[in-house]
């Protein structure tokens, strides 16, 4: 019998993170710097990325080898992806029961029904403000209503959806609580991300760093709240208000998480990475035996932080956030 794949804190991978596409509609100032970055992210998501058959064939191999609990779709934009419930479909057929994405929500409100209706059980939304302006400021499009819009239509569809909101100091930090309010409204939970070291912020992450003791600050003004106890394996920690209200902060700056990770990445290209830390790509060959796939997983098992993520000069567009 194979040893299992293991490193030395005994740690494993459970969840597949597959970046459909390297593409996004929205232009997000952590993600794309600048009018040649934008010109490129926005370009037609035509070509570059893997057709549903030879992504579902590598899925089912790792599945083969890992026994995933879930996979996770993300981007680039997942909703820009053709064939979205096929591939939903083939990875649920694959034996995999949990199907997960992470989407920007511009093209949801039209894409919903179809996805749930193919099998997909959630989605995290990200949404880093509720104001137009400050919307703009963060995404270069006006589109915060509209995604708003494709949140209640995935609810209405039946998905369980949380919003996901970056704060960045100086930027967006004043929709702290408009963003909680519109969680609240809709009776779901949001998690505030501290901006992470990735991509052109590689080197220049702290000056947009809002840590979670300050958001804890602005939010405990308004609803006092008590942290509940983490989840292994989870990004985020959780509180709840007073009224029975749960949002959640991943620090990975405040509070790392790296020690008991669980996830390993897969880009849109067919290659894996075991760390979002990592700009060591390792590929695949659909001709290599289960044995060179299984060093290669080990190797991207090592390519994990002990305990702090460290950073990396790719952008969250090509690994897949
Ligand atoms: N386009 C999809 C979306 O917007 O959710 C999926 C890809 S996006 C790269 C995934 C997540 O990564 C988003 O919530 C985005 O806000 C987050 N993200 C990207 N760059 C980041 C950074 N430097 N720090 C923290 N979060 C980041």
């Amino acid at each position: 019998m194979m040893a299992p794949i293991k490193d030395d804190y005994g740690r494993t991978f459970r969840t597949l993170r597959v970046s459909l596409l390297q593409h996004c509609n929205l232009g997000c100032v952590y993600c794309v710097a600048g009018e040649d970055q934008l010109k490129q992210a926005n370009a037609s998501p035509a070509g570059g990325s893997l057709a549903v058959g030879e992504l579902l064939a590598i899925i089912r191999r790792l599945h083969g080898q890992l026994e995933l609990d879930h996979v996770r779709l993300t981007g680039g934009e997942p909703l820009l992806y053709p064939e979205l419930p096929a591939l939903i479909r083939g990875i649920r057929d694959a034996g995999i029961a949990s199907v997960r994405m992470t989407t920007n929500g511009f093209l949801l409100e039209r894409q919903a029904a179809s996805l749930k209706e193919a099998g997909l059980e959630a989605l995290n939304v990200s949404l880093d403000a509720v104001d137009e302006e400050v919307f703009f400021r963060i995404s270069r499009r006006r589109s915060a209503v509209r995604i708003i819009r494709g949140v209640d239509a995935a609810l209405q569809a039946g998905l369980a959806v949380k919003l996901n909101a970056v704060v960045m100091k100086g930027i967006n930090d004043s929709e702290i609580l408009p963003l909680l309010d519109l969680a609240i409204s809709r009776g779901i939970p949001i998690r505030f991300l501290e901006v992470m070291a990735m991509g052109h912020l590689h080197a220049d992450a702290d000056r947009y760093l809002f840590p979670q003791e300050e958001i804890l600050r602005v939010i405990g003004a308004r609803y006092p709240c008590e942290p509940l106890p983490r989840a292994a394996g989870a990004t985020a920690r959780y509180w709840k208000t007073e009224n029975g209200h749960v949002f959640g902060i991943i620090a990975n700056e405040s509070e790392p998480f790296c020690r008991d990770c669980d996830r390993l990445r897969l880009d849109s290209s067919g290659k894996i990475y075991g760390c979002l830390s990592s700009n060591h790509p390792i590929g695949l060959g659909v001709d290599e035996g289960d044995d060179e796939w299984r060093d290669k997983l080990q190797r991207a098992l090592s390519q994990k932080q002990a305990l702090r993520f460290v950073g990396s000069d790719l952008s969250m567009l090509r690994i897949g956030g």
